[in-house]
């Protein structure tokens, strides 16, 4: 056991791949021999751009220092998703990754406030969540000391290349060439060895595969299948485009429903990400690239960038020697920016599961592929949550979304909460109450009761109840300071001073 060191090579030089690669490297480094392979012809996605609050625990595992990070990188700060027109049309409202209001052993705020709410003596809901005004008030107080909640807005590009100096750091290999073949052995039909157009064949003992949607060793060599889940969740493309900053960066992604998808809106240090998320049956390329370009806040600053994408989930996650992570092992959809975080959490997931010598159990690649079936169904079903609860009716799209079925799991919940307000959250669950709650009832699925044990309090007692959260909530928003002038203090990129690189 003690001279037991194994062989992992990375498929795939992408987001996921230079995460894979940093965060095994560094974190057993005496265990493993990393090396990955990348091909700079065929390159990354390069769009990936909002993430959410998980990536800051990645980024402590890794040592990486929070200001280095986010000047290196063009980050801005995140503190959830304002999306607008989903419920209804003129809709606004903001999932914000705060907790809101205060709970109590019985049952949520939610049932307080709905009762509250009957009272007339509450606020709007977003009133009651530091987060999600600081996000109205463009403020954010950044670093770990503050107990914010909050994630970044980066450059795609640079964040690859951050991440890839890191692994470099921690003795990864990188090798440049185009992955050929993928061999496998004959009689185990574990992957032996991967061919590159220069001839070199690379082996290893367990191959991850971030190739990205090519999924070249888990399905172009080892025919693992993928589950679709497009009947939930219908759109199929997208269109990015990049454009100037235009004015103070706001410290939330937007997302704007229109009437066959959606449209992003990430604003980093240096630019803006903007994109179109649309169904291909109810909107064409041309007439979706025209939307989008119409409905720029500033002046493009790159081309248009088509994608077409499968949702779903690769059926086994693992088979024999190879792990699929990043896109080979699956897609939901950028609506929740989920896509970095499931990656990093197979990565965490292979990390806690380590082989411990080098046949890998059945039952070790069992448990593995359970709890990434678990997470990806979960993650699933928030995401269709934000297509089917809505009263639009004003397109084709729209109706489909809101008549389709859903999955038995998600149809259960969204009764129960309707019915009781009460919502169960499973353990690990990677979207809590809060996050749901604020989903649901910003896109007006609002429970038809509260629990009981809320009258027991009087309405004065109620009253003070709300005052109190919300005195605090105020005060802390107003200690804030302004977004762009913390990001000036704490994290101004090189290129954002206009300085050289
Ligand atoms: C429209 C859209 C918007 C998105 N927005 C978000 C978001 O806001 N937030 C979020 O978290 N995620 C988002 N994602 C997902 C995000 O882009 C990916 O999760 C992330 O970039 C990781 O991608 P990857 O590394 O798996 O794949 P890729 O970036 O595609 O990397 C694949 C790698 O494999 C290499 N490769 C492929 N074939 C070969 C070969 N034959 N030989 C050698 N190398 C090869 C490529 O060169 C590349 O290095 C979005 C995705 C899409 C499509």
């Amino acid at each position: 056991m003690s001279d037991y060191k194994l062989n992992v090579v990375v498929a795939g030089g992408g987001t996921s791949g230079w995460m894979a690669a940093a965060a095994i490297s560094k974190l057993l480094s005496d265990k493993v021999n990393v090396t990955l392979i990348e091909s700079d012809e065929i390159g990354r996605i390069g769009v990936g751009e909002a993430t959410i609050p998980p990536l800051r625990e990645f980024n402590r595992l890794l040592g990486i220092d929070e200001q280095d990070f986010m000047s290196s990188i063009n980050a801005t700060f995140k503190l959830g998703i304002e999306f607008n027109n989903w419920g209804r049309k003129d809709d606004s409202y903001i999932h914000s990754f705060g907790v809101t209001g205060r709970d109590c052993w019985a049952c949520d705020f939610h049932n307080f406030w709905l009762k509250g709410k009957n009272e007339g003596i509450v606020e709007d809901f977003g009133q009651y969540c530091v987060e999600l005004q600081a996000a109205r008030h463009k403020r954010i107080l950044g670093s770990d000391q503050h107990g914010v909640n909050y994630a970044y807005h980066l450059d795609a590009g640079l964040y690859a290349q951050y991440l890839k100096e890191l692994a470099l750091k921690n003795n990864t290999r990188r090798l440049e060439g185009k992955i050929v073949s993928v061999n496998l052995c004959e009689k185990s039909c574990n992957i032996k060895s991967l061919s590159l157009d220069d001839g070199m064949l690379v082996e290893g003992d367990l191959f991850l595969d971030c190739t990205g949607f090519k999924a070249l060793l888990i399905e172009g060599a080892l025919n693992v299948q993928y589950e679709p889940y497009g009947q939930y969740l219908p759109c199929d493309s997208a269109i990015a485009i990049q454009s100037e900053i235009s004015g103070e960066p706001r410290p939330y992604t937007q997302a704007i429903a229109h009437d066959a998808g959606w449209q992003w809106r990430i604003p980093l240090q240096t630019r803006v990400g903007n994109g179109l998320v649309y169904c291909s049956r109810h909107l064409s390329d041309e007439n979706a690239e025209q939307l989008l370009l119409k409905n720029l806040e500033s002046r493009p600053i790159t081309e248009s960038r088509m994608f077409r994408y499968k949702t779903g989930r690769r059926i086994e996650a693992w088979k024999n020697n190879c792990i699929a992570i990043g896109l080979a092992s699956g897609f939901l959809e950028p609506v929740e920016s989920t896509s970095i975080h499931i990656a990093m959490s197979s990565i965490l997931r292979l990390l806690r599961l380590f082989p411990v010598d080098k046949t890998f159990s059945n039952t070790l690649v069992a448990e593995f592929n359970q709890q990434t079936k678990t997470e990806m169904e979960q993650i699933r079903d928030f995401i269709i949550m934000h297509y089917n609860v809505t009263e639009r009716d004003d397109s084709e799209f729209w109706r489909y979304c809101k008549n389709m079925s859903i999955p038995e799991t998600l149809k259960h919940r969204l009764e129960l909460f309707q019915q009781t307000a009460a919502f169960p959250i499973m353990e690990k669950e990677l979207f809590k109450i809060d996050s749901w709650i604020q989903v649901m009832m910003g896109q007006r699925l609002v429970p038809e009761s509260y629990h009981p044990i809320v009258d027991l309090l009087s309405k004065k007692e109620l009253e003070g109840f709300f005052y109190s959260i919300l005195t605090k909530v105020r005060s802390s928003v107003e200690n804030m300071p302004g977004h762009q002038d913390f990001i000036n203090q704490y994290c101004k990129s090189k290129e954002a001073e206009g300085l050289p690189k």
